[in-house]
């Protein structure tokens, strides 16, 4: 079945956008109910806050915040939220739909989420951070609860800020609820591996993805990687692959790239930016700019950063056999074209940026028991269910004669038209 495009929607630049055209493309290779099919193309639920935060100097300024729930049907809807100054309602309810197919397609009983603040946090003080937050969160209170949405860390956010959020919401009912939030300080209810989680499992699926391709030798020290974006996902994937023996010969982050063909000392890489803030004015290697960096010569090449980074403009420029999404929405649709003639195999943001929300998952199972595991028995589970799930897309994409991105697209929708139709329309 064929579903029309609405070439209206797609004429402004559009996050959601995009996330509807790789919906239609997956959903012509499944045999499902209009009806479903239109009922999975909306968000289920849209909020949108203006609220006053106290600056340092007394003065009161107005910010907006958004949380979509683009699906309760597998169960809670999850999604991690993010401040940023390019945050509008198009980019976070793309954002949740990607949750809905994410959680789908590794297995997870939940549906799909995302939350957004426009605010620069590099631009506000700690206790600015922490009223924007605990308002931010207050304002939530009516849409989350562990059962119904449970929110997550995502870029300009961390373990403090929902450290702040669990705080708010515990005192707001009154007792403690760490599964609340996950991606929390292990102080107070996270999990071990946690914050590792997503940049460890882009890097496994990446591994279980050049197990699979002629070109590749085996020997890690041969692999040249680039990375673009040095912040959770970024710099843990890098530093995870650098220990496996990995070759990183580009990172990049707001600020701008590095580039050593010989190899990156992601560790010292790792101690600049925390004294510093960001990789400018780094001197491991050569300075090249955003734009220059993913057009460098490498094995794989790893968004990490945001969505809409390689684009029907640069694509052709990459040089990468491979790509593996760590960010969410970094190739846009025309650009997936490209690269499929180009011959680049990419590994999907809702499959190789996944061990965020698997670890999340494992978090809120942990809270519900109060009961804890260790970073050896999450790693293990993790590595299980994104190699579990890399293959189940990639036999799929087989199948289907599809590009991993499709399949893994059909595997995720399949799963939440079953359990809908099962479930039923209300009332
Ligand atoms: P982060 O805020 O920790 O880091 C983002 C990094 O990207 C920073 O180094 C920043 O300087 C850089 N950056 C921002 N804009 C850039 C640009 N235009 N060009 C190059 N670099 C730029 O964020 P994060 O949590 O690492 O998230 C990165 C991406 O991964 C996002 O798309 C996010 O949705 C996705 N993601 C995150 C998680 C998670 O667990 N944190 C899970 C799944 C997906």
């Amino acid at each position: 079945m064929v579903v029309a495009y609405n070439h209206a929607q797609r004429a402004k630049t559009s996050v959601y956008a995009d996330a509807l055209e790789q919906y239609n493309r997956a959903v012509n290779y499944l045999n499902i109910d209009d009806a479903l099919i239109d009922f999975m193309r909306y968000p289920r639920r849209e909020f949108t806050v203006n609220f006053p935060v106290r600056r340092d100097n007394g003065s009161v300024e107005m910010f907006t915040g958004y949380r979509v729930h683009h699906s309760t049907v597998l169960g809670p809807s999850k999604g991690g939220i993010r401040y940023s100054l390019a945050v509008d309602l198009d980019e976070v309810r793309a954002l949740a739909m990607w949750m809905t197919w994410k959680c789908a397609l590794v297995g997870l009983p939940y549906g799909g989420a995302k939350g957004g603040v426009v605010v620069d946090p590099k631009k506000m003080s700690q206790g600015e951070l922490e009223r924007l937050t605990r308002r931010y969160a207050a304002e939530l209170i009516p849409l989350i609860s562990p059962h119904a949405d449970i929110p997550a860390p995502d870029m300009g956010t961390n373990g403090q800020t929902m450290a702040w959020f669990m705080d708010t919401y515990s005192m707001t009912v009154g007792y403690s609820v760490p599964a609340i939030v996950t991606g929390k300080p292990v102080i107070i209810g996270g999990s071990q591996g946690r914050v590792e989680a997503t940049g460890r499992g882009t890097i496994v699926v990446m591994i279980e993805a050049l197990k699979g391709r002629s070109w590749w030798k085996s020997i890690p020290g041969e692999t040249r990687l680039i990375v673009q974006g040095f912040g959770n996902v970024g710099a843990n994937a890098a530093e995870y692959a650098q220990t496996l023996g990995f070759k990183i010969v580009g990172v990049s982050d707001v600020s701008g790239g590095v580039y050593n063909p010989d190899g990156l000392d992601i560790h010292s890489l790792r101690e600049y930016v925390d004294r510093n803030g960001t990789l400018e004015g780094s001197d491991f290697g050569e300075s090249v700019s955003n734009e220059e960096l993913l057009a460098l010569p490498c094995d794989v090449l790893i968004p990490a950063a945001m969505e809409g980074q390689i684009t029907r403009h640069n694509a052709h420029l990459v040089k990468a056999k491979m790509i593996v999404e760590g960010a969410n929405g970094p190739t846009t649709p025309e650009a997936d074209d490209i690269l499929n003639d180009m011959g680049v195999f990419v590994v999907p943001d809702i499959l190789a940026n996944a061990g965020g929300v698997v670890v999340s998952y494992f978090e809120w199972v942990q809270d519900l028991q109060s009961f804890f595991w260790d970073t050896e028995e999450v790693f293990r589970q993790l590595q299980r269910k994104m190699a579990q799930s890399y293959y189940a897309t990639e036999s799929t994409a087989d199948k289907h004669k599809v590009p991993m991105r499709i399949a893994a697209q059909i595997l995720a929708i399949r799963r939440v038209a079953d359990a809908l139709k099962t479930r039923g329309f209300y009332p």
